[in-house]
């Protein structure tokens, strides 16, 4: 995996500048929240919190580095395994995702090493009522993705995510993908991702290689970071001791 850690922190807030634009421009942002160019959401983390609703939904565990389940390349997910239990996982973590709050989230984040990914593409292509708010928030699932095409053209953007708590990148990215996957039924789909949702579908594909934004930065900086991390201590009433 080539790194990319070149990107000025200018070249971030051009990039979510753009991404503010094009959310602005499409109308699919609540009103309140748009013009806010300024603050840039991480993939993982965006300022809104979303819920959907199911008794039958679970929030699942995620896992953070150094977890060695997040270095695992995953497995693809074979044409028998399509079913119920498989749709219920991509809920759970369609579940887990809004409730962190994200707007993706990969399998092996939940310490499962199928490859699939769940990501949230509301932003460009939600339904909304008179105010410009999703009526619907829906997710969706990526059954063993592929990217098909990559625009040349590159996208840099400050990336975190929830498996690497407290920390952001500058990360480098085609900023328009074509993705070949199949749905949580096994139904075969392409669509091309753009912008902010080009960023999180290739975010959350890198981790079903194993690979977390961690791994694009220097050694020294990887290892700082996790000294840091392991130097945290739970201490008996809960609280993190640094
Ligand atoms: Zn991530």
């Amino acid at each position: 995996m080539a790194r990319a850690y070149g990107g000025t922190r200018a070249g971030a807030s051009e990039a979510a500048a753009a991404a503010a634009r094009q959310r602005s421009s499409g109308g699919l942002r609540p009103e309140r929240e748009r013009g806010d160019a300024k603050r840039r959401p991480p993939v993982d983390l965006p300022r809104r919190r979303l819920r959907v609703s199911s008794a039958f939904m679970a929030v699942l565990h995620v896992l953070t580095v150094p977890n060695p389940i997040l270095s695992k390349k995953c497995r693809p997910v074979g044409p028998g395994e399509f079913g119920e239990e498989l749709a219920r996982f991509a809920s759970d973590l369609a579940e887990t995702m809004y409730a962190a709050p994200g707007v993706g989230l990969a399998a092996p984040q939940v310490g499962d090493l199928r490859r699939l990914v769940v990501i949230d593409p509301g932003n460009c292509t939600r339904e909304q009522d008179d105010d410009g708010r999703p009526t619907n928030p829906r997710f969706l699932a990526l059954v063993n993705p592929q990217v098909i095409e990559a625009s040349k053209e590159m996208m840099i953007y400050e990336e975190g995510c929830l498996s690497v708590p407290d920390f952001e990148e500058n990360v480098s990215r085609p900023r328009r993908v074509h993705i070949r996957y199949l749905d949580e039924s096994g139904k075969p789909h392409q669509k091309w991702f753009e912008g902010y949702d080009a960023i999180v579908v290739q975010h959350e594909m890198d981790h079903l290689e194993g690979v977390v934004i961690l791994d694009r930065v220097s050694r020294l900086k990887k290892g700082r970071y996790l000294q840091k991390r392991q130097k945290v201590r739970v201490r008996n009433d809960g609280s993190l001791e640094y």
